[in-house]
């Protein structure tokens, strides 16, 4: 006699390609900067069922207030460091204080977030059959010692600094991910994003073009951290977004960086940001804090090919009047609008 096995449930990943059911998705930290336009950029598919998960410690309903009652999106309070049981087919999990003064202020709970968060998401995903997204961070490459960062350099990183619960915490992070790939056969994807800027980065956070734009608005004088020699290169968020769900979408499990090759000193930011909006700005020379990296750009030969960025790293090509890929005035001229 023999018995036939059952055959396996479906994993909502492939229930609902076979019934061609909504897609379910779970942004962890939507309420955040990034996360809230990614949550917008997932809304515009009627196929998409948005469920966000935060804990509002740097993010706002605020930022989603025009998706709450819509009935494709739901906003749950909660913390990633607990349990979380739900159904979803795909996890954006971006949950993690991403400022360094909002990650330094509670520097465990920043590593808690990083490691029993994410492992909390890869048990949910191995649960559930979920694809899952890491938002990792070009500060796993430190204060790099190749330049511009390749993914393949395994970086320079100061493991017991005042950054390395975010830091480390985004390696350990990116660590489980592949554990669970290995071990579990998880279907992972690694972004590592660089500066990203945009609407709705909180003004107070204490991030370099937030802060130089709002001190220029209030005729207050630009804060260098010296040296001031020290690169960033910075990337808008919408093009940010659009190469988030590229790489969700696709084949590669990454690690991947997303951002624009296009770098800046700090001294040259505060020329831009005072010459775009009050020339009669003052420009201040202040202390740094420990372990500020001294130069970053993101080598993006990867990315090209995966998210189809543009040559100069913009996702939509669009061309910048700064020639390094720096749509700067879109933004700035909305905080002007404004205010
Ligand atoms: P953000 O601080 O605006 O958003 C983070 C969100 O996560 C917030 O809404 C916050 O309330 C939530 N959160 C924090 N801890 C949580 C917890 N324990 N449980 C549930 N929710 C929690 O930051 P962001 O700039 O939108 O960054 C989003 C992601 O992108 C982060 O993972 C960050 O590390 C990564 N990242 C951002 C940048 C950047 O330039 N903005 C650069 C590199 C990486
Ligand atoms: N987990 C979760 N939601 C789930 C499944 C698991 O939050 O739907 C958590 C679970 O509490 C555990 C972590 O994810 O702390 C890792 O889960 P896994 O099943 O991989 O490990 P185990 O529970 O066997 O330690
Ligand atoms: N910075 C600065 N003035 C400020 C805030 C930041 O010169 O008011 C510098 C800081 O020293 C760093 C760079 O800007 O070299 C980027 O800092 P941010 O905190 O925005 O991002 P991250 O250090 O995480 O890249």
């Amino acid at each position: 006699q023999t018995t036939t096995k059952p055959p396996p449930l479906p994993s909502p990943l492939r229930f609902s390609k076979f019934f061609q059911s909504n897609m379910r998705i779970l942004v962890t930290g939507g309420a955040g900067f990034i996360g809230s336009h990614l949550v917008d950029k997932l809304m515009e598919n009627e196929k998409n069922e948005v469920i966000v998960v935060d804990n509002f410690f740097t993010g706002s309903k605020d930022n989603l207030k025009k998706w709450i009652g819509h009935p494709r999106f739901e906003l749950i309070r909660h913390d990633v460091t607990e349990p979380l049981l739900i159904e979803v087919d795909q996890i954006y999990h971006l949950a993690c204080p991403a400022s360094p003064i909002f990650y330094k202020y509670n520097p465990v709970k920043t590593i808690k977030t990083n490691v029993i968060g994410t492992l909390n998401m890869l048990g949910l995903a191995k649960r559930v059959g979920a694809r899952i997204l890491l938002t990792s961070t070009s500060e796993v490459y430190g204060d790099p010692l190749i330049h511009p960062q390749p993914e393949t350099y395994w970086g320079n990183v100061n493991p017991i600094g005042v950054r390395s619960c975010y830091d480390e915490g985004k390696r350990v992070a990116e660590t489980l991910m592949f554990d669970y790939h290995r071990q579990h056969g998880i279907e992972i994807r690694i972004a590592r994003i660089f500066n990203t800027y945009g609407p709705r980065m909180n003004i107070d956070d204490g991030r370099v073009v937030s802060n130089f734009i709002a001190q220029a608005l209030r005729g207050e004088p630009l804060t260098v951290q010296k040296p001031g020699t020290q690169t960033r290169s910075f990337c808008y968020v919408s093009d940010m977004v659009d190469g988030l769900v590229r790489l969700m979408e696709g084949e590669n499990t990454g690690p991947i960086n997303i951002g624009n090759p296009g770098e800046f000193t700090m001294t040259e930011l505060a020329e831009t940001v005072k010459e775009l909006i009050k020339p009669d700005v003052e420009i201040k020379m202040v202390e740094n804090t420990p372990d500020d990296p001294r130069q970053r750009k993101p080598d993006i030969t990867k990315s090209k090919g995966i998210t189809r960025m543009g040559a100069k790293g913009q996702v939509a090509g669009r061309p910048s009047p700064y020639g390094r890929g720096f749509p700067f005035e879109t933004w700035s001229s909305q905080v002007v609008n404004a205010n």
